[in-house]
């Protein structure tokens, strides 16, 4: 018998319709950045459209082909914003490398991506020039800027101006159609075991991706929102913003390198800011920054917080103090990244306000297109009790299926192992208790170091803090916080210790507490647990 098959028309998801969609209906929406110069610039999406279609032009001319890798070391910005769509919609592949790695792993990751042309913004020359003799496959450097601020001098040879490039070509270019399963763009993980590895994204994934993420209950975007995405553009795209931007035609704000307090502040204020997103570390700063001068939002109203766990004291100064309501998410660079957003069920309206909040605190309910489940170590499945905790495991059409140029496939079962330990509630709520490799493991029973870290964030002395396992001869292992205060603020480890008393079971309460300047963080602002504890790997734990 033969199939009825549906009779609709064949379009492939092609990431240059969000922007030509945008042009259209959004046509005098504007982009703002905030330039590396310092500078503000402003154009619309009419313009952006019609720059990225020079610049797929341009990269033409230059001699790229489908499939070609095109790196960027840039912050947010417009010129980066149009090499997302210039690149993805002609078919090349946008390599969005993050600056902040170290100088020689920028290196690896570009040979191994095999970045055929380079692009820049301004303050990256020196990196740029000190990176090129190592680079193998990069033909064309081209600078982020204008012909005012090309270099009178410098090692590059043939360095191209990105103004004079995209300014020569007419616009007069078609998007090409291709099959949706085309490579779009590449973010490596940070890899911080072995080598990074690529995630490789495709025009399906990342107009579904897209398409989801701008939800309702997801970060709920609309033509009405001002978006000032502090997630960086070089890393896991912005967590999708520059796409879902233009699906629904919002106005953009990209802050550049400017990511300090003040400059963020401002920045939110003038360009009438409702909705942001970016990982708790950022937070810290604006939220001290405008408590130090008694400042409050006049139109930012919800923001996106992930990356790594929010802390719940976080949630409730941006809510309380601020009138900001916090979307907790979790995700990956293997999942597009968004996975998991904590939203309200109607159900849960009428619950008290702190009962609410148990429940935002928490990761969240996935998105439709991601399934989840937690795996016990027998490799079952573990019910949804929102006790039982476990292996992350995920699957959908925006998770990873392979990394690039690497035969061994990460997936279980047709599963992705996120590396995560989580449980899941009947609502079916995620709560994240750990990393698997930064679980503290006392006497065969499992404490949360996310736990710990909430607990002391809470604390008004605490700015930042991290809990490590550390080394004891009964227990194996057992917890060791460590501590930056506030400036000026004091704080003894006995009274925060005493902190701990009545919030989790005594056995749970850490064993000491080190006062340090500064936490480390890795490139993408995650407190660097690794480096900690080969930092306190001799510390002696009191008796
Ligand atoms: P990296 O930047 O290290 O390459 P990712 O950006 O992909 O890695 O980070 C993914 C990891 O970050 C997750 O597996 C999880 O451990 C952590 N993470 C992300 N969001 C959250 C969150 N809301 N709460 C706790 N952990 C989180």
């Amino acid at each position: 018998m033969s199939r009825l098959m549906g009779q609709m028309m064949q379009m492939p998801l092609m990431i240059s319709s969000l922007l030509t969609h945008a042009a259209r209906h959004s046509a005098d929406t504007e982009i703002v950045s905030k330039r590396v110069e310092g500078d503000i610039h402003r154009y619309t999406y009419r313009d952006a459209e019609l720059r990225a279609r020079k610049l797929a032009q341009a990269l033409a001319r230059l001699g790229c082909e489908m499939g070609d890798r095109i790196g960027t070391l840039a912050w947010n910005g417009y010129r980066h914003f149009e090499i997302y769509y210039g690149t993805s919609g002609s078919g090349l592949v946008c390599h969005t490398i993050n600056p902040r790695l170290f100088p020689e792993q920028i290196a690896w990751i570009i040979n191994d991506a095999e970045d055929r042309v380079l692009c820049f913004d301004l303050n990256f020359l020196p990196l740029v020039e000190k990176l090129a003799p190592t680079l193998r496959t990069v033909q064309h450097f081209v600078l982020m800027s204008d012909p005012a601020h090309m270099p009178a001098q410098t090692s590059l040879s043939g360095l191209l101006c990105y103004e004079e490039l995209v300014e020569a070509e007419d616009g007069q270019y078609t998007w090409p159609q291709f099959d949706e399963n085309t490579a779009s763009s590449i973010c490596y993980t940070s890899g911080t075991t072995g080598h990074p590895k690529g995630a490789v994204y495709s025009h399906r994934s990342t107009v579904l991706h897209a398409y989801a993420s701008a939800l309702p209950d997801a970060m709920g975007c609309s033509a009405q929102d001002v978006i000032l995405p502090v997630v960086p553009m070089f890393h896991v795209n912005a967590w999708g913003l520059p796409y879902s931007a233009a699906l629904v035609g919002a106005k953009l704000v990209l802050p550049g390198p400017h990511l300090d307090g003040k400059s963020l502040y401002e920045l939110f204020e003038t360009e009438k800011v409702t909705f942001s997103a970016g990982v708790p570390t950022v937070w810290l700063g604006l939220i001290n920054h405008a408590k130090q001068h008694n400042l409050k939002f006049s139109t930012f109203k919800r923001t996106v917080i992930g990356g790594s766990a929010c802390p719940p004291s976080m949630l409730r100064t941006l809510e309380d103090d601020f009138g900001v309501n916090v979307i907790h998410a979790w995700g990956m660079t293997e999942l597009s990244p968004l996975g998991t957003l904590s939203k309200l069920k109607a159900k849960h309206l009428d619950l008290p306000l702190e009962a609410q909040r148990r429940i935002l605190e928490k990761q969240g309910k996935v998105i439709y297109g991601i399934d989840m489940q937690i795996i016990g170590d027998d490799g079952q499945p573990l019910p949804w009790d929102g006790k039982s905790s476990g292996n992350l495991v995920v699957r959908g059409p925006w998770v990873i299926q392979s990394y690039f140029r690497r035969d061994e496939s990460p997936l279980q079962d047709g599963w992705f192992p996120t590396g995560d330990v989580a449980t899941i509630d009947p609502d079916g709520y995620m709560q994240i208790t750990d990393r698997s490799k930064d679980v503290i493991k006392s006497g065969g029973e499992w404490i949360s170091s996310i736990e710990l870290e909430n607990i002391a964030m809470a604390h008004p002395a605490v700015h930042e803090a991290a809990a490590i396992a550390c080394k004891h001869p009964k227990w194996d292992e057992r917890p060791l916080l460590v501590v930056v205060r506030k400036p000026g603020a004091s704080l003894t480890r006995e009274e925060m210790l005493a902190f701990y008393e009545g919030k989790i079971a005594k056995w749970q309460i850490p064993d000491d507490v080190v006062f340090v300047d500064e936490i480390p963080h890795t490139a993408t602002g995650k407190i660097q647990k690794l480096k900690l504890r080969e930092q306190f790997a001799n510390h002696v734990l009191p008796t």
